[in-house]
């Protein structure tokens, strides 16, 4: 992966010193790098379509990463990595929830941040496959419309994040219990380890998506020290509507 094709990932990160270690290494594994710090500067480059990930400081001055991060997903589905200091947990759980895909924690080796960043890149192509084959799953008064991305009930239409859609797929696909273990694999290829939150963030948020839709939050159900289960959903044949 080298030259004009290889897609371009914008670093936004106000550390100079921290900015040139990830440019160099980003640049070592053949990504071309742009940087941006302002808001109009970043929001330009991805409207632009100018990038095709984003690795984001959620420690800026003046600007707020979280709510970059935030204003962000609700332009683009680009890829975000948050980089957070070790000590930012509240903004780390902020971050996920803004719409960030994932996070890597300061101070990082480089094989680790480009083992993420190539994982947040992988699932983007992957998201365009499965578009291909349409799957709608009712679930009581509600709807997971996969091709059009969104849980569709009563109350209204919430939009998902890569991420919710990629738990969903995994929790549907799952004969009953879809383990921790199993769900860090499909949904974040990486290993589960004990202090990673991400899961639980993505679990809360589909419910919270469910409730607003005016669906069952409990449709997604705890299973105490075995994982998550996806409960009551009945897959709805292509051409009957949502
Ligand atoms: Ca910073």
């Amino acid at each position: 992966m080298s030259g004009a094709d290889s897609p371009a990932v914008l670093v936004v990160e106000d550390d100079p010193t921290i900015q040139a270690m990830i440019a160099r290494c980003l640049k070592l594994y053949g990504y071309r790098v742009r940087t941006a710090l302002r808001r109009e500067d970043i929001f330009g480059a991805v409207d632009g379509r100018n990038c095709a990930a984003i690795v984001l400081d959620l420690g800026l001055p003046g600007d707020d990463g979280v709510e970059i991060a935030r204003a962000l997903r609700l332009r683009s589905e680009i890829p975000i990595l948050m980089l957070t200091g070790r000590a930012g947990i509240h903004e780390r759980v902020a971050g996920l929830e803004a719409g960030a895909d994932d996070y890597i924690v300061k101070p990082f080796a480089d094989e680790e941040l480009v083992a993420r960043l190539r994982a947040v890149l992988r699932r983007a192509p992957r998201a365009a496959a499965r578009m291909a084959t349409p799957q709608t799953l009712r679930i009581g008064q509600s709807v997971i419309a996969f091709e059009t991305r969104e849980i569709v009930g009563p109350a209204g239409r919430q939009r998902l994040t890569e991420q919710e859609l990629s738990l969903l797929r995994a929790l549907a696909d799952s004969d009953g219990v879809l383990g921790r273990a199993a769900a860090y694999r499909f949904v974040f290829q990486r290993d589960w380890e004990p202090s990673d939150r991400a899961l639980d963030v993505h679990v809360a948020n589909l419910r919270r998506k469910f409730k607003l839709a005016g669906g069952d939050p409990e449709a997604i159900a705890t299973l105490r020290g075995q994982g998550y289960q996806l409960r009551g959903a009945v897959a709805v044949p292509p051409g009957a509507g949502t």
